[in-house]
């Protein structure tokens, strides 16, 4: 018998990565992937600037690099991260990071001892807590509606446990929830978090994905205390093959971001870093983002009517105001891991809400991707899903 440390037990196959493998059949509709539209990346785009990129930059692109990150990519990000989200944060406080996923596991390995208190939302990113798992945390999932998280809830929470290394958020347009933070609650919570001395780390891969209203202040830009640690992305406002995305924090945790991504990797990949900085001096960022946000605003808008129109009664979701999900509320006897296996059979998948709650599992909700279908598949696979939930209800 092959003997694998006892943080093993902890790890289990993502239950994404196994639907993903059922839902990428042929002429399955899929709502289930977190997948950006694969038509919109800029393939001609970027064959000048892989050209233009390895004739300026040489070997210094196939080399080995900093660990830190390529500086000029640092710089613009830190511009970007002024203008977008009010923080005050220059290149120096950027770590560069193989997609925001290594900022989720990293944060693991420097904050979880055995038995800590994790906080999170309710529900939350699957893969975060995949990534936390490994170190063996003790999660408390904080009540949360369509506001954020529920302030009172939160102080309750935190008078009662003294062990809380860090709490774990996605303030705008959630995976799975789609939801928002509003301003208000963002101030209470950091109010709060402040005042107990908590870490929060603040995963914003969505937040540039605004179809409508204003973008509102990042956590991190009202961080007095250099608590919240900000995990940003290229990945969905880009391509996610880069595999580039950065950590934002106060000194002290970036160091130990970056001793433990020197024995984690060493650097993210020098040639990927260097396109990415390379497309940003040769195009504009936001005409793309604009484009991918004028195909999703359509592609949310094609989810909602399908559902208003087919969906049974007792079927309700809140309106996404960005990002790529839907989050479908059923009635509470209607079981989604059972109407997934139903769907499946009708090719159509989706991801069923369960392993995104910690701790409190519930079972009658289930998430929706609408970025990656085109409008009259997303009608089609909508109304499958309903005969599917009708069936169940009767
Ligand atoms: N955080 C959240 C909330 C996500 O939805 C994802 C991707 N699905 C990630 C982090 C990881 O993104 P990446 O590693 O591609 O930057």
């Amino acid at each position: 018998m092959i003997q694998f440390a006892d943080r093993m037990q902890n790890v289990v196959a993502s239950e994404i990565r196994e639907i993903l493998k059922i839902s990428n059949k042929p002429g399955v509709i899929s709502f289930a992937g977190g997948l950006p539209a694969r038509e919109l990346f800029p393939i001609e785009e970027m064959k000048k600037v892989c050209t233009e990129m390895l004739s300026k930059e040489g070997a210094n692109a196939l080399q080995y690099d900093v660990t830190i990150g390529h500086l000029p990519l640092r710089e613009k990000i830190a511009e970007r991260m002024q203008n977008i989200y009010k923080i005050d944060c220059t290149a120096e406080d950027i770590l560069i990071t193989s997609g925001s996923q290594q900022g989720l596991e990293f944060t693991g390995k420097i904050f979880i001892n055995s038995g800590d208190t994790v906080l999170c939302e309710s529900p939350t990113y699957l893969g975060a807590l995949n990534a936390f798992n490994v170190y063996g945390p003790n999660y408390i999932d904080v009540p949360t509606d369509h506001q954020g998280i529920i302030p009172e809830e939160l102080e309750k929470i935190l008078e009662k446990n003294s062990n809380v290394k860090f709490i774990y958020v996605i303030p705008d347009f959630q995976n799975p929830s789609g939801d928002s933070w509003s301003l208000e609650r963002r101030k209470r919570f950091m109010e709060i978090v402040e005042r107990y001395n908590i870490p929060v780390v603040e995963d914003n891969p969505y937040g540039d994905l605004r179809f409508e209203g204003e973008i509102l202040p990042s956590l991190k830009s009202m961080d007095k205390k250099g608590l919240v640690i900000f995990l940003g992305t290229f990945s969905k406002i880009f391509c996610p093959g880069f595999r580039v995305g950065w950590v934002i924090a106060n000194p002290e945790i970036l160091e130990a971001f970056v001793k433990i991504k020197q024995g984690a990797d060493l650097h993210t990949s020098s040639i990927g870093q260097r396109e990415i900085n390379t497309y940003l001096e040769m195009y504009s960022i936001d005409n793309h983002i604009a484009k991918i946000k004028d195909v999703y605003r359509n592609r949310r808008d094609a989810m909602m009517s399908a559902i208003d129109k087919y969906m049974p009664k007792g079927v309700s979701y809140n309106k996404p105001e960005g990002g790529m999900f839907l989050w479908l509320s059923l009635p509470e006897n209607i079981n989604s891991q059972v109407v997934f296996v139903e769907a499946v059979k009708r090719d159509v998948a989706f991801v069923p809400g369960t392993p995104f709650f910690a701790k409190n599992k519930k079972n009658n909700f289930l998430r929706m991707n609408f970025s990656a279908m085109p409008e009259d598949l997303i009608e089609e696979g909508v109304k499958r899903m309903a005969e599917v939930i009708k069936e169940q209800m009767k």
